[in-house]
């Protein structure tokens, strides 16, 4: 067989290893088990921020309740000296009375804070618990995916195996040099090797200079399109 022949042979059998290769990542049960797995990574991160918001949530939480604790103190001491030598004069009494005010406005605040917390913590709570039944239904579903998806895997990696062997084996009598300049061309090309359809190159269409044509013709060598590097034969 002629090194060309052989060639074109060998790059059928190397295209079909190609064209399983593509079907086997396109596959509708890789891509939904995928799907499956970046749910769960989600919903494992989602959880995670809403722990970290629960332990913000309850620092605050410490931090108002003392905070309340020592106004209330102010306030029963305000109280205490307000019966135990109560104001002599109007002034005082208003004075006393602005500082009673002051407190409880900010015990007021500091309540109304709380319960937006404790709000918020419900509702992340309610989030929380949602997640984690959603996260188990689609577990299961993900676990048993990933077996039957285990299983058309390695099915289909035995045929690209056989298919890959068969394209090896086709490469014996090819010369080494034609062999590199295949892989070279097929990095950014592919099929490396196309046929000569009327004066054009046939994988990117280009009409050849007449020059070259001739050279192809005559069948001095295999040529490589000037435009986008293919080895064209004159088949
Ligand atoms: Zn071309």
């Amino acid at each position: 067989m002629e090194q060309i022949e052989m060639l074109l042979d060998f790059q059928e059998a190397d295209m079909e290893a190609d064209a399983l290769e593509t079907e086997i990542r396109r596959s509708p049960n890789r891509i939904a088990l995928k799907k499956n797995r970046d749910f769960l990574k989600e919903q494992q991160d989602a959880v995670k921020q809403m722990e970290e918001q629960i332990v913000t949530m309850l620092d605050r939480v410490d931090v108002i309740k003392e905070a309340i604790r020592r106004q209330e103190e102010q306030l029963k001491a305000l109280q205490k000296r307000m019966s135990d030598s109560p104001p002599e004069s109007l002034e005082d009494t208003k004075a006393m009375q602005a500082d009673a005010q002051s407190l409880l406005h900010d015990i007021h605040g500091y309540e109304t804070e709380m319960k937006r917390i404790q709000k918020d913590a419900a509702e992340n709570e309610r989030r929380h618990k949602e997640i984690i039944i959603r996260f188990a239904k689609v577990k299961t579903e993900y676990d048993q995916q990933k077996v039957d998806y285990e299983a058309e895997y390695t099915e289909q990696m035995k045929k690209l195996e056989e298919k890959r062997r068969i394209a090896q084996e086709k490469t014996k009598g090819i010369e080494a040099k034609l062999m590199e300049r295949y892989q070279i061309i097929k990095k950014h090309c592919t099929p490396p090797v196309v046929k000569l359809i009327n004066g054009q190159c046939g994988g990117c269409y280009m009409s050849l200079p007449s020059v070259t044509l001739r050279n192809l013709k005559a069948g001095s060598d295999i040529i490589e399109c000037e435009s986008c590097g293919r080895m064209i034969v004159p088949v």
